[in-house]
């Protein structure tokens, strides 16, 4: 009987493998032949203008120069590379080298793992697409088809103005319902939104900062909610963890307050939920896989319950949605389940570079001086905007001048982070974004333009702002879904259940490489 499985000689015919790649670009020259693999069929590349990798605009049929690659650790639950897709270009080094510093910031031989943020940008670099996030659709396809479960998602405030592009759509166009809308036809039993728990972070966030300021603490506080950035300082700058707030993130506060206060209130037995987020961000993925990363194991105490227990990215969403045949376009528009999906403007700006600052800047000013703020403090044009250094001062009663400063991209981080040590930068609070822009630029964000481009990147900005200016309500703590949680669950901002389920530690990860020697 004849196997049917493929014999090797069909299986060789068969492979695309990297050297009858560069045989068929050869034939066809090597520019076309990276452009219609990164294109597909028509030759056009979403939002992007037919780059190609610098070295194959030259006329040749073989490359003259092949760059190499990125190391990726087999155990790296974030990203993967598929190597017969890879054509040793070396864009994916160029964007870990010189964009986020991490390539090369260490020295060889290696110890235990390959140095790696899990930010994704390299995945947004790739122009063949060898690089991509861990793919967890299965996981989720799994979960829904169980009865026997009780399916949660949250979804990140920048996916929604990113998914579109996935389906032909402008970039930056809003589908918030839309996405909703598509999440309910794939089956989840409740779809909340991770906006809510951005203003969360915000109340914690807030109330954090001003202890430190009134206690003499470690200043300044950094933010907390980029896992890319997080995992940044504990590798290259550990002796700064102190500086890290301890709140978590927005995505792991709901997935706590998902197996924990939702839970209860709807009688569920915890371990039957199954936690989903649908994320802009590959990092996302190691940081739900956190040891620490199971609040609601302290309630229940039941040691495996996990804050979230699958990530996918907004590329993966756009992937399920296509295999199960849902036109997003016809869709009804469909509104989130209540009670935790209520969300001020601070909350939906979190998406972008300076908005989870502009967010705790409102909030803060309102706990220290009980007064609504002022209105230039609902458009903080300073930390607005896309560049990798933005810094402000402002005047606040009682306290007198607050110094902040706003980072993204983890290049722009090494001179921040230096200039604090040397004590030459005296801010209050710094926030901190692993990926150039922010979450609107994260690593699972659709390809629409290779490699990241501003344009696009200005795009989805817009569209949160706008969300914010629209918004009925602006500052975190007038949420009144937020108002009830504290009332009925967790009590005090940075109170004892608070800090039991809503913040976190972190750990020194220089050990696990050896330092670049200067
Ligand atoms: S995920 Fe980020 S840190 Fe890791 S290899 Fe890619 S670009 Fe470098
Ligand atoms: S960017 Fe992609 S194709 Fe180029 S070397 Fe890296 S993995 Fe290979």
């Amino acid at each position: 009987m004849k196997s049917i499985l493929p014999t090797k000689e069909e299986s060789d015919e068969k492979l695309l493998s990297r050297r009858s790649f560069f045989s068929f670009a050869g034939k066809m020259s090597l520019a076309a032949g990276v452009t219609a693999v990164t294109a597909g069929c028509d030759g056009n590349i979403s939002g992007g203008t037919g780059w190609v990798p610098e070295q194959y605009n030259a006329k040749g049929t073989f490359p003259v120069q092949v760059r190499g690659r990125i190391p990726i650790d087999p155990n790296n639950v974030a990203i993967c590379r598929d190597d017969k897709k890879c054509i040793l270009c070396g864009q994916c080094v160029e964007v870990c080298e010189k964009v986020q510093t991490v390539m090369g910031n260490y020295d060889l031989p290696l110890i235990d793992s390959v140095p790696c943020i899990d930010c994704g940008q390299c995945t947004l670099w790739c122009p063949t697409g060898a690089i991509t996030e861990v793919d967890d659709t299965d996981k989720v396809i799994r979960a829904l088809l169980d009865p026997t479960l009780h399916v949660v998602v949250q979804t990140a405030p920048a996916t929604r103005v990113a998914l579109g592009e996935e389906f032909g759509m402008q970039p930056g166009k809003d589908i918030e319902l839309l996405q909703v809308a598509a999440l309910r036809k794939l089956g989840f039993d409740k779809v909340f939104d991770t906006n809510f728990s951005a203003d969360l972070t915000i109340m914690e966030e807030a109330t954090e900062l001003l202890q430190r300021i009134q206690n003499n603490g470690v200043l300044p506080q950094f933010t907390s909610c980029s896992p890319g950035w997080v995992k940044f300082c504990e590798m290259f700058y550990p002796e700064l963890i102190p500086n890290l707030s301890s709140a978590k993130s927005p995505m792991t506060m709901l997935g706590t307050m998902i197996k924990t206060y939702y839970a209860k209130e709807q009688n569920i037995d915890p371990t039957k939920i199954v936690s989903v987020a649908i994320m802009p961000c590959t990092a996302k993925k190691s940081e739900a896989a956190r040891p620490e990363m199971n609040g609601a194991s302290v309630l229940w105490e039941k040691p495996d319950l996990r804050d979230v227990d699958i990530v996918l990215t907004t590329r993966e969403l756009a992937r399920l949605i296509k295999s199960h045949n849902i036109d997003l376009t016809s869709l009804q528009p469909a509104n989130y389940d209540r009670l935790m999906s209520e969300y001020s403007g601070a909350g939906a700006i979190f998406g972008v570079t300076g908005g989870v600052m502009e967010a705790a800047v409102r909030t803060s000013y309102y706990f220290i001086t009980g007064e609504r703020p002022p209105e230039p403090l609902f458009n903080l044009q300073p930390v607005r905007g896309l560049e990798g250094i933005k810094e402000a001062a402002l005047d606040i009663p009682g306290v007198g001048e607050i110094r902040v400063a706003v980072c993204s991209g983890m290049g722009n981080a090494r001179p921040v982070l230096e200039a604090i040590q040397k004590g030459e930068k005296q801010w209050h609070f710094v926030e901190f974004m692993g990926c150039p822009g922010g979450c609107i630029a994260g690593g699972g964000q659709p390809r629409s333009a290779l490699p990241p481009s501003d344009e696009i990147r200005a795009l989805r900005m817009k569209a949160l702002y706008s969300k914010d200016e629209r918004a009925t309500i602006r500052l975190s703590y007038e949420n009144s879904e937020i108002q009830s949680i504290y009332k009925q669950f967790l009590g005090e901002p940075c109170g004892e259940r608070a800090h039991q389920l809503l913040h976190t530690h972190y750990q020194d990860r220089s050990i696990h490489f050896n330092k670049k020697k200067a």
